[in-house]
């Protein structure tokens, strides 16, 4: 393939369409093309070289050459490309590597997995899962799901139903019947007009318990949230607001399941959003990081009281009706096995923390020089928003082109940041540098200075 940068635009343009983009946009507004990556940093087509701000899709948490990743892959396309984990058959790495998630997520009292291909995969099947724990339990009728305006779970039916974003369900309607959102304990925007976040944190619980007592308990089989929001454009929540939650669900029989796709593995500074906040989930849906996204996996984990549920019945009502073609596929496996080894050796939660504190206090450091800043969200590890507004005063949303000029600006002065909605999102690698935070908040000023 020649890597002449007119010829790969023009049929990028002719062949394909991108997920979340309009499809007439990318032919007007052709993609930046990356052709390699290394460490952090990625290059494009044009030789052009910058820090990954965006870390993939909040996936490539080492780096793009992790070698032993590199490595185990390799070994195991020689060894076994595929077999399927149905009915009937393992393989030895899925074997493997459940017993490394088993120890990983033990604090979390997650001790079986339930492989998946990616995040919306492992959404769909935990909300599938919760339903049917309830009819192994006999209430048939637990059949909704609670989750939070501004939660992003993907984009199958199941998720897409629960997300909290117009934008991602409004051409797809409709959706699932009986999913109920309640309000996001997002302090700088909320129907409460509070900016406390412990009072906030209260009023969402207090909304929550009312929309579970206007549906009825009995009828809901589980709610859904990410610990700390991320693509609803990084919502930490008060530390009151998960274990809320959870002792909320756990008086009403309502299942609890962690969206943790993004912050499983060390992204929020702990190993998962859910140890941030002492939390015990029912399930937990990760994907992303588990192989370091260098392969489409996910896996569900499932707390210990569900696991029996499923495993003592007697009535058949818990046999899975539910699984992929690429469930335990054996490259993933080893993938997510080397993944882990290396995630645990290099400790990269303990530096998610650390560099997310200076890439947060840089960009909070930003707010005071330009006003088009609003809000500046972050605090837990490498995952922070940055909120454009045309007006301090009111809030009011900043022009349409203002968050991509500050995107192209800040990549061509060397770091790659993500656009959405009115947000501008940092979630780089985990293995970052102290000099590799400075390059971000350096190009970032330089983006916020075209504006
Ligand atoms: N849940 C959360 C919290 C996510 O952030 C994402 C992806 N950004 C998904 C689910 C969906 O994952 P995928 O894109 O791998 O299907």
């Amino acid at each position: 393939m020649p890597k002449d940068e007119n010829f790969l635009k023009a049929n990028n343009a002719r062949h394909l369409w991108h997920p979340m983009a309009h499809p007439a946009d990318s032919q007007k507004n052709p993609p930046t093309i990356i052709t390699g990556g290394k460490g952090v940093r990625i290059t494009d087509v044009d030789g052009h070289e910058v820090v990954d701000g965006v870390g993939g899709l909040w996936n490539v948490n080492l780096g793009y050459s992790c070698e032993p990743i590199k490595a185990a892959i390799s070994a195991q396309l020689d060894r076994l490309p595929y077999y399927s984990i149905f009915r009937g058959t393992s393989n030895d790495c899925v074997i493997e590597l459940s017993e490394d998630l088993k120890d990983f997520f033990a604090p979390d009292g997650l001790t079986r997995a339930f492989y998946t291909s990616g995040g919306s995969d492992s959404v769909e099947t935990a909300l599938r899962l919760s339903r049917q724990y309830h009819k192994i339990r006999g209430e048939a009728g637990r059949t909704k799901f609670l989750s939070l305006k501004k939660g992003y779970h993907g984009t199958h039916f199941g998720g897409a139903s629960v997300n909290g974003n117009a934008n991602f369900r409004t051409a797809y309607e409709p959706l699932l019947a009986g999913c109920h959102h309640i309000p996001a304990p997002y302090t700088y925007r909320n129907p409460f007009n509070e900016s406390d976040p412990a009072k906030l944190a209260q009023l969402c619980l207090q909304a929550l318990e009312d929309e579970i007592a206007f549906q009825g308990a009995g009828t809901i089989a589980a709610f859904i949230m990410e610990p700390v929001l991320g693509a609803g454009g990084v919502i930490p929540p008060h530390a009151s607001f998960m274990p809320g939650v959870a002792e909320i669900c756990r008086k009403n029989g309502i299942l609890l399941i962690a969206d943790e796709v993004i912050t499983a593995f060390g992204r929020t500074g702990a190993w998962s959003g859910s140890r941030l906040w002492g939390v015990q989930p029912d399930f937990m849906c990760t994907a992303k990081a588990i192989t370091n996204g260098y392969f489409p996996f996910g896996a569900v984990m499932i707390a210990e009281h569900v696991a029996e549920t499923f495993e003592k019945d007697e009535t058949g009502r818990a046999a899975i009706g539910h699984g992929y073609t690429y469930s335990g596929h054996p490259v993933g496996a080893a993938a997510a096995i080397a993944c882990l080894a290396e995630t645990k050796r290099l400790n990269v939660a303990e530096n998610a923390a650390a560099r997310g504190a200076e890439l947060f206090t840089g960009a909070q450091a930003l707010m005071d020089r330009y006003d088009v800043i609003g809000d500046v969200r972050g605090g837990h590890g490498l995952m922070i928003a940055i909120e454009l507004v045309s007006d301090r005063a009111t809030k009011a949303a900043p022009d349409k082109p203002v968050p991509a000029k500050v995107q192209a600006t800040a990549y061509e002065a060397g770091a790659m940041v993500r656009v959405s909605g009115p947000n501008i999102i940092l979630s780089p690698g985990l293995v970052l540098t102290s000099d590799d935070v400075q390059v971000i908040l350096s190009a970032l000023d330089a983006g916020l200075r075209a504006v």
